[in-house]
């Protein structure tokens, strides 16, 4: 009886009592006097108030509170206090439990964290407007207690871990989250290992394909690589050995999203992707010979291999912001291949391997990343403090500086100041005080002249330029990289408008005056109406720049004190809502949307961003006025749109009977040979019978490139046409568009 549907209870509380066991013994170095107890506290209540509770995979649902604990005890190296608001984190949410019961039970200290791990609890359940004022919420508690953050990414880690039993659209709409939100914010608080397995859960689900098949891959190609990595080791090896006694070296594969990222930037194929794998020399040296010691490594491994000089990263004398301290450097291994080798100690290998975490270890005596870290922080919180902001815009800011790489600029008395790869003269000007930054009309960089959208490299020193007449204005908008400049030049902006506006109202009023008529708040609603505008702001403001003009201000009927409209504007149909096209939608087709079947009855269109074809992986994404557009789901957008518009996204697939045709686009290259063209449109033409929309090809230095367009059916002809086409000698690559 393979499907017994008795569970055994018994068999359960064995495995419950297992992970706490489990648990106990990976916080068991960080317990203090009365920490015990207070985790043994934490987990009953979480038993007792789960008891009735299941996950959607069937388990008890105490198993989930349990394996985030675990995380955080094992793989953050969080403490005992984490590790019982961990194992609290979602009772206040799912059960009777109040904050109160915590607070008498545990204390005003968890009760704080879990409050904060409640109220961002259902941060993506929400409209993108207020998703995005939640995720703001969760930075405000980030800058109070990074620990709500950190168990927040453990949460979102299990839950990633065990994906497999949600539904499918519940897995495209989690995957994205995480590699919108949190792998990046993992990435940006130092948690590298946990950031790329969210990046390679992400990706499994939504690029299951390329996933499978780099996996595969790896596994394939296993027993050279590790042939190789021995190889490339044996005589660092030897030479490590006389200097020193306790030292580590070994092979580390690179992730399968980061082995992805490299083949869709390089566009190459997977055999082309050289750096696969790195190796990693980890040192256990006294701390006065950290950075000597490193260095040593680096010589001994640039006396055997020749170094690419381009690719050395020293992250010793200045430790990255998430704290990363490093020595990375690239070397020409056996047989004409690029090595990474990273060198660190393993004091600075916890740090990389657990972040944020780590540095509470060791805070003292190493001043240098916690300054890093803090700036950042302190950076954050300017931004959130900054409320004008509109909500939406603010996750995009804030996004962009969570990635970046730094760069280090002095001020003109050698003040270092770390800005994101990227910054402008402006952005430095706003780093240093909003009032220099919304005055500033220039820079001198290493005493030349420059304008404020001029890009600043590692080593300049920069002098600002201001002056009392200067104003901001929305261009500005466009060369600042910082979440904090941008957020000021909107406020600014923002000001300036409503300053702008007040005179443009003095105007409206008196033109009313003049006609007898009462300004009231509907009758001023049906003309931004009239005008499509957003606001009665606006209004004021087009009135005072003249956009909208005297003339259409005097067109404007009125009938007693309504607004009369003009026939036309009168019978536009009205835009239907997000919700009506959801609605109308569902109504023409209950359950979902199969495409290529009952096409006349729904109204959608291909996304033009990604092309998808019969056979993709696709979903349907409502749009506000263009019906349904479908997109791929590894389009560049649709991350974005998966994470920020959930609720507009519907399930899609194809249906099998297709008799349409489909653009699309195959780049290619080779070497130029008079046969190769010929060989090319007879496969398309003659052999395959595709209908070739378009060709054209360049040809320099005996290397040709072309694009050619085909009406192709569905995915299974695309991949016969490139097998096809990859088979003719000569061609050297070829991808989709
Ligand atoms: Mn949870």
């Amino acid at each position: 009886m393979p499907h017994s549907q008795t569970i055994d209870l018994e068999q359960e509380r064995l495995l419950i009592l297992k992970e706490y066991r489990h648990l106990l013994k990976a916080i068991k170095p960080q317990l203090q006097k009365g920490d015990k107890q207070m985790i043994r506290n934490a987990f009953d209540l979480a038993l007792e108030s789960h008891k009735d509770m299941r996950r959607k995979s069937g388990e008890p649902y105490i198993l989930h509170p349990l394996a985030v604990a675990q995380i955080v005890a094992g793989e953050m190296g969080l403490g005992p206090t984490s590790v019982a608001c961990a194992l609290l984190h979602d009772v206040v949410e799912d059960t009777e439990i109040t904050l109160e019961d915590i607070k008498r039970e545990f204390g005003s200290g968890v009760a704080k964290i879990v409050d904060g791990l409640t109220k961002i609890a259902g941060v993506f359940d929400l409209t993108s407007s207020e998703q995005a004022e939640n995720f703001r919420k969760l930075l405000l508690t980030l800058t109070d207690d990074v620990r709500v953050i950190l168990i927040k990414i453990a949460d979102r880690l299990h839950n990633m871990r065990t994906l497999d039993s949600m539904p499918r659209n519940k897995q495209l709409k989690i995957s994205s989250e995480t590699s919108y939100l949190y792998a990046p914010l993992a990435h940006r608080l130092g948690l590298y290992a946990i950031k790329s397995e969210l990046e390679d859960l992400s990706m499994k689900y939504t690029e299951t394909e390329a996933y499978r098949l780099i996996a595969q891959k790896l596994n394939e190609s296993k027993r050279e690589r590790t042939r190789y990595i021995n190889e490339f080791i044996r005589p660092i090896k030897e030479r490590l050995d006389k200097e020193f006694t306790n030292y580590q070296i070994y092979g580390r594969p690179k992730s399968i999203h980061s082995i992805w990222n490299k083949m869709k930037t390089k566009e190459v194929d997977f055999e082309q992707v050289y750096d696969l794998f790195a190796i990693r020399v980890l040192l256990n040296p006294e701390p006065e010979t950290e950075k000597s010691d490193c260095w040593k490594v680096y010589s001994i491994v640039t006396d055997i291999y020749r170094p690419n000089p381009s690719r050395l990263r020293d992250w010793l004398s200045t430790p990255k912001t998430n704290g990363y301290e490093a020595l990375h450097t690239t070397v020409m291994g056996p047989k004409g291949k690029w090595v990474e080798v990273q060198v660190r100690t393993e004091r600075m290998d916890e740090i990389a391997e657990k972040g944020y975490a780590a540095h509470w270890k060791y805070k003292e005596g190493e001043g240098t990343a916690d300054g890093a870290l803090d700036d950042w922080l302190n950076r954050i919180r300017e931004v959130l403090q900054n409320q004008d902001s509109n909500a939406l815009d603010f996750i995009n800011d804030f996004k962009l500086n969570l990635f970046q790489d730094e760069i280090y600029v002095f001020t003109p008395k050698g003040q270092l100041k770390m800005l994101p790869n990227g910054s402008t003269t402006l952005d430095f000007a706003f780093d240093i005080h909003s009032d220099i930054g919304v005055t500033c009309i220039g820079a001198k960089v290493n005493h030349k002249l420059v304008p404020l959208s001029h890009k600043l490299n590692n080593g300049d020193q920069v002098e600002i330029i201001t002056s009392k007449k200067q104003k901001p204005n929305e261009d500005w908008l466009n060369f600042v990289l910082t979440g904090k400049a941008k957020a000021k030049i909107k406020s600014a902006l923002k000001e300036e408008k409503r300053k702008v506006a007040a005179d443009g109202k003095e105007l409206v009023l008196r033109k009313f005056r003049h006609q007898k008529l009462e300004l009231n708040p509907k009758l001023l609603d049906d003309i931004v109406a009239y005008f499509k505008l957003q606001s009665v702001q606006d209004f004021y403001y087009n009135v005072a720049t003249k956009k909208i003009t005297p003339k259409q201000l005097g067109d404007l009927q009125f009938l007693g004190n309504k607004l009369i409209l003009p026939k036309e504007e009168k019978q536009e149909a009205k835009q239907p809502s997000v919700e009506e096209t959801i609605k109308n939608t569902l109504k023409k087709n209950a359950e979902l949307l199969i495409f290529g079947d009952n096409l006349d009855k729904i109204d959608y269109k291909f996304a033009n961003c990604c092309n998808p074809i019969p056979g993709d992986d696709v979903f349907g994404f409502v749009t506000i006025s263009d019906g349904i557009k479908i997109h791929k789901t590894n389009c560049p957008n649709a991350v974005q749109l998966m994470s920020n518009y959930g609720y507009r996204i519907i399930k899609t697939k194809w249906n099998k009977d297709h008799a349409i045709a489909f653009l699309t686009e195959l780049k290619l290259s080779g070497i130029d040979d008079v046969g190769v063209m010929n060989k090319i449109t007879n496969i398309i033409s003659s052999e395959l019978k595709i209908n070739m929309r378009s060709l054209s090809i360049e040809s320099k230095d005996g290397i040709f490139e072309g694009v050619i367009t085909v009406f192709v059916e569905d995915t299974d002809q695309l991949d016969k046409l490139i097998m096809r086409l990859k088979g003719i000698d000569g061609i050297l690559s070829i991808s989709r568009q």
